[in-house]
């Protein structure tokens, strides 16, 4: 059965991007389709609706299981790229994970979602959020306050980009001056994933 944290983990993820649905898709708007919110809650209240069941499972196969749900649900860009960084973690994650095994994986799922975006930092994408914070952790900085601040500070650096990926690089310059809606969503499940961290 997967960790009762692991699931905690995800509930709290969710809920945080269900809460702020409607700033996510104010930002996309802004640069978008405005629909990130829209696309996010559809596929983290599938992952609620689903999480009991999907919970039973091993937990990589739960994470996987979370992945798919995302990619089936949230539609647009981000849901097979969000989809793509939890499956990922739950292929690279062994059954009993320690802390390095954690910042390992969550590397290479980052690495996965490169692939599937052709994407890379300073593109103006969830990933200028996914990667200082990687580095944060492989750097060793392990308390968790820091870590969220570091990932809303990633976060606000995207509003001077220009986007080079997905719908917003349609705008080319008119693209800098507004926070990337991924970058915002990525920030906002790390807080809530850090604050589950710091009680547990
Ligand atoms: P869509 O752009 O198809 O409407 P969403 O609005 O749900 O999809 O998601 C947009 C977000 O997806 C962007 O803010 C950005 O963070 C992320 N994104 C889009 N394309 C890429 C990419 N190639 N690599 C990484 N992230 C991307
Ligand atoms: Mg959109």
């Amino acid at each position: 059965m997967a960790d009762v944290l692991i699931e905690q983990l995800i509930r709290a993820a969710a809920l945080a991007v269900i809460r702020d649905a409607d700033e996510l898709t104010a930002l996309d708007a802004a640069i978008g389709d405005g629909d990130h919110g829209i696309n996010m809650k559809r596929g983290f209240d599938a992952v609620l609706a689903d999480v009991a069941n999907l919970s039973a499972k091993p937990w990589p196969d739960f994470l996987k299981g979370v992945g798919t749900m995302l990619v089936m649900k949230v539609g647009g860009a981000s849901g097979p790229l969000y989809g793509t960084l939890f499956m990922a973690l739950g292929k690279d994650l062994p059954m009993e994970p320690g802390r390095d095994d954690l910042i390992r994986a969550f590397r290479s799922a980052i690495v996965a979602v490169q692939a599937r975006g052709k994407s890379e930092r300073g593109q103006k994408t969830m990933l200028d959020v996914l990667i200082p914070v990687a580095e944060a952790l492989e750097a060793g900085r392990a308390e968790i306050g820091a870590i969220t601040l570091a990932a809303h500070a990633a976060a606000d650096a995207t509003i001077p980009m220009k986007a080079v990926r997905g719908r917003a690089s349609f705008l080319s310059e008119r693209s800098i001056g507004h926070m990337d809606p991924g970058a915002r969503s990525s920030a906002l499940m790390i807080e809530a994933i850090g604050k589950v961290l710091e009680k547990a």
